[in-house]
């Protein structure tokens, strides 16, 4: 999967469009969490520096209807840049027009533009995510090279990704995209081994096809979180109130009996009769949930089974919180993979997935992985081996 990067372009007095990702949270106007315009700053310091103009675009929540882009406008997004950069950054309230491309013309090496919410280009009929063909072409005619950086949305065509890119106009990986393929990409295709894998999270059904491609990738696989329920009735367990997809019990028989003794299953449950934190705790001793429980989390001797089963580990992938992590009652087995993967030597070891980064940042082990993820849905398609669109777009080495 090598791809070009940023790197391998020059950008000296070239026009460079630079897809970002400035999908941030706002209330009422402002920002409440900047991390991502902080994240895309290596990328467009890098187009100052080498003397290009950077233009730069990225989508901002949802919009479907003219009442939708109130609260959406990359205004505020812009003035944050313009702070976190320590210079002047031109907005331009449009996304097409005669406005952008006299603002673009007038640009001089070094400058950054800034131009409005590409899904705006949704009210009219789908254009930007439904990726329209003149749409992407249009935008494409605003540069002389393409730079993506929005992993975020690598697993989907739009216009300003795959749109812009298929006109043949030269598209390489900005630093956060390259940084994504590198870790996520030679982690699942290159492995140091032994390579084990931790798969939780709430449904079987989303994971599946991580588990599959996984199989033969992985030297191990540990599930934990609800899908645990789900192997344990295909395994004839009881499993009380535990969540559970019936319909998927046949297939986490058949992925038993592929994996072998790849796949690990927890040994003890923390549960409870609530689907709360004010509730009693109770731990099974063994794999059967009692009557009117629902396991919650992995129990102690299961954190125990699953740091050693981690024990010397050169590469692990993460995806799924171990249990209900959102509750201090059911964190101790998220608590204790990380802590099991923070001690590990010499590993590399990367979270995928959206509440397993969360939770990973919010029980405080954001720096110990060697890579968190930034896109959930892409980080688990890349996961499952999937092409991304967003990807393949990019011009290979
Ligand atoms: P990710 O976003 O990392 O891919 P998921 O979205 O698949 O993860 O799952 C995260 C959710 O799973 C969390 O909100 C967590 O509370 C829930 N979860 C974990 N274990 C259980 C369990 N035993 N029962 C019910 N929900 C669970
Ligand atoms: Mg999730």
């Amino acid at each position: 999967m090598a791809k070009k990067t940023i790197k391998d372009v020059d950008l000296k007095d070239k026009k460079v469009l630079v897809r970002v990702d400035f999908n941030v949270p706002l209330k009422e106007g402002v920002i409440t969490n900047d991390n991502r315009i902080v994240a895309a700053l290596p990328t467009i310091n890098y187009v100052i520096e080498n003397g290009g103009k950077a233009i730069l675009f990225s989508h901002l929540g949802r919009v479907k209807t003219e009442e939708d882009k109130a609260g959406k406008s990359l205004k505020p997004v812009a003035e944050r840049l313009s702070e976190l950069l320590g210079k002047p950054v031109t907005f331009v309230p449009e996304t097409r027009g005669a406005a952008l491309e006299t603002a673009v013309n007038n640009m001089k090496d070094g400058d950054v533009l800034v131009f409005e919410n590409t899904r705006f280009e949704d009210v009219d009929g789908k254009k930007e995510s439904g990726n329209d063909a003149e749409l992407g072409k249009y935008w494409a005619s605003l540069g002389d090279v393409f730079v993506n950086d929005a992993f975020g949305t690598a697993h989907r065509a739009h216009a300003s990704n795959v749109g812009i890119a298929s006109t043949g106009i030269p598209t390489v990986a900005g630093f956060l995209m390259d940084k994504e393929i590198q870790f996520i990409g030679e982690a699942v295709e290159s492995p140091k081994r032994p390579f084990v894998a931790i798969l939780g999270g709430a449904k079987v059904s989303d994971k599946i096809g991580v588990i599959e491609n996984l199989i033969s990738k992985a030297d191990k696989i540990l599930i934990g979180g609800g899908m645990t329920y789900t192997f344990y009735k295909a395994q004839g367990h009881e499993i009380g109130n535990s969540l559970v997809e019936e319909d998927k019990v046949a297939l986490a028989k058949e992925l038993i009996e592929k994996a072998g003794d790849k796949l690990i299953l927890p040994i003890d449950s923390v549960c409870s009769k609530e689907f709360s934190n004010d509730a009693e705790t109770l731990i099974t001793d063994g794999a059967a949930v009692p009557e009117g429980y629902m396991g919650l989390d992995i129990g102690p001797k299961s954190i125990e089974l699953f740091t050693n089963e981690l024990a010397g580990a050169k590469t692990v992938v993460w995806n799924g919180p171990m249990g209900v992590f959102e509750m201090s009652n059911f964190a101790k087995g998220t608590i204790g993979v990380c802590e099991a993967i923070a001690n590990l030597n010499d590993a590399t070891t990367i979270i995928g997935g959206g509440d397993s980064a969360a939770a990973a940042i919010q029980l405080g082990f954001a720096d110990k992985f060697t890579h968190i993820s930034t896109g959930g849905g892409a980080s688990l398609e890349l996961l499952e081996g999937k092409t991304l669109p967003g990807l393949a777009a990019i011009n290979d080495k």
